[in-house]
């Protein structure tokens, strides 16, 4: 049940990307899992409110800074435009909200000045600010709900890491990092000097802005349950502006970890992947978010390039289906209304049973699957109406918008030919583009095509810009160009 007492809006926060490197497929594991989780949510009808974090300034943030001479935003938005274009390639629904840390100092810092009031923060000596969990305690607040802790290896008073002296306690966490000659001009003053803010206190102050200190649901990968997690719940607990009663966050929900190939993904061993790779190896978007949504979140997923072909098995056998559906219902049937066929609504009953039992995508696609098989059987025996085929082409259109797989029917069938409310409006256009373009536009995508050949970027781009105010973008797969409107 969420927070909301009309029952009907959700708050859910995920933890974002740091943009300091491009994701790799463990990451895009959990995005794709929070996204399942809000389409499910909008498929039970919920009012979704999707907040997911940009983290842009963090230590590696700065090293890279550093390292490369570039100032904070060009460094970031860099890695922050390819997540977003990979977000886009495995047809994640962009949060409603994605609030950067740099642009949130502000309310970082009443968030610090907050504890530092109610006595759970101290300023050490440097200027730094840290959260005090010994205080946090003492005050009656629970270090350590998702996780066992053991805190006599707490104990205040311990020194053990050089750069972090200032700090009464080990567990302690900075809310504030002093500024140091390392960080180059990266900094923001504050009231204890100039600094940036720590990592944890950027999603406490973000998700607490955008959905209030209490929210229904907090999303991350299981790496993150501790310290951030903990730490988080400390910092918005400790700051006491949730209702009587409520939680900061009343469920957690996070994925667990992926290996690659067996193994844990890692550069050496050459099983570090990102999206990009697997797109460079012929692979697309949808087969790699069917990949990543054949695996029950809580566990441990090991993800393989057969794997990946064995998604585009799966998804072949779907889009045939669709295909054989639509050659069925049978174009020249014109605007039908069809009342849906007690088999899908008994589908569709079965499909989300599945999913309420925690997310088990496993039966979820057992209960899909089966369904093909009963209508690829009809279709073969030659038993399936047309009333039928439309039924199930509705059908899919409503699995489709959960599943966000861009189901491809094999064959072309004009949009304009498709029955109302029936077959789902956008899913055939993707792969039509081409076709379905004007000639002005197809002539220009030759020419941008010959441009390119003829390494002639300027006027490639040139062409690209052009098709762009026509209402056309042209995106480049491993496939070769591909249109799309607007
Ligand atoms: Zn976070």
């Amino acid at each position: 049940m969420p927070l909301d007492p009309a029952g009907k809006k959700v708050g859910m926060y995920c933890c974002g990307p740091t943009v300091y490197d491009t994701a790799h497929i463990g990451n895009w594991r959990t995005f794709v899992f929070c996204d399942l989780v809000r389409r499910f949510l909008e498929f039970k009808g919920y009012q979704v409110t999707h907040v997911m974090n940009i983290t842009d300034v963090e230590d590696k943030i700065i090293k890279g800074v550093r390292e490369t001479k570039t100032p904070l935003r060009d460094y970031t938005s860099r890695y922050e435009a390819a997540f977003f274009e990979e977000l886009k390639q495995l047809n994640c629904l962009t949060p409603h909200h994605t609030p950067h840390a740099t642009g949130h100092i502000a309310d970082i810092l009443s968030l610090i000045d907050r504890l530092l009031q109610r006595g759970l923060a101290y300023k050490a000596a440097d200027g730094s600010v840290y959260f005090s969990i010994e205080k946090y305690r003492a005050q009656g607040g629970a270090y350590g709900q998702l996780v066992k802790l053991n805190f006599d290896e707490m104990r205040p008073g311990e020194r053990v890491n050089a750069d972090e002296y200032a700090k009464e306690a080990v567990a302690d966490f900075a809310l504030w990092k002093a500024r140091v000659p390392e960080d180059g001009d990266v900094f923001w003053p504050s009231p204890w000097g100039e600094g940036r803010p720590g990592w944890h206190i950027e999603c406490s102050a973000m998700s607490m802005k955008f959905l209030g200190p209490s929210f229904d649901l907090h999303l991350g990968g299981e790496d993150l349950m501790f310290p951030h997690h903990e730490d988080e719940i400390a910092q918005s607990e400790g700051a006491a502006m949730q209702p009587a009663g409520q939680r900061f966050v009343k469920y957690w929900l996070h994925g667990a970890h992926l290996l690659v190939e067996g193994r844990k993904m890692s550069k050496s061993l050459g099983n570090f992947f990102t999206v990009r790779d697997l797109l460079a190896k012929g692979f697309t978007g949808r087969e790699i978010r069917y990949l990543l949504l054949t695996a029950h979140y809580r566990e441990t997923f090991n993800f393989t390039l057969n794997g990946l072909q064995g998604a585009r098995t799966a998804l072949a056998r779907i889009d045939e289906c669709l295909s054989r559906l639509i050659e069925f219902w049978d174009d020249s049937m014109g605007h039908v209304n069809v009342q849906p066929h007690p088999d899908d609504s008994k589908l569709l009953e079965q499909f989300r049973d599945a999913l309420d039992d925690d997310l088990n995508v496993s039966k979820a696609w057992g209960v899909i699957f089966a369904w093909i098989r009963d209508l690829n059987r009809a279709m073969s025996a030659e038993r399936l109406s047309r009333d039928r085929a439309a039924s199930a082409l509705g059908t899919w259109k409503q699995l489709d918008r959960l599943l966000g797989l861009n189901l491809q029917p094999r064959s072309a069938l004009r949009m304009s030919e498709a029955p109302q409310g029936i077959v789902p409006s956008g899913f055939l256009v993707d792969i039509r583009g081409e076709e379905e373009a004007p000639e002005e536009i197809k002539h220009l995508l030759m020419q941008r095509i010959q441009a390119r050949k003829a390494k002639d970027f300027k006027q490639a781009d040139w062409i690209r810009d052009q098709l762009k105010t026509k209402g056309w973008v042209i995106e480049d797969t491993p496939k070769g160009p591909k249109l799309k409107k607007l």
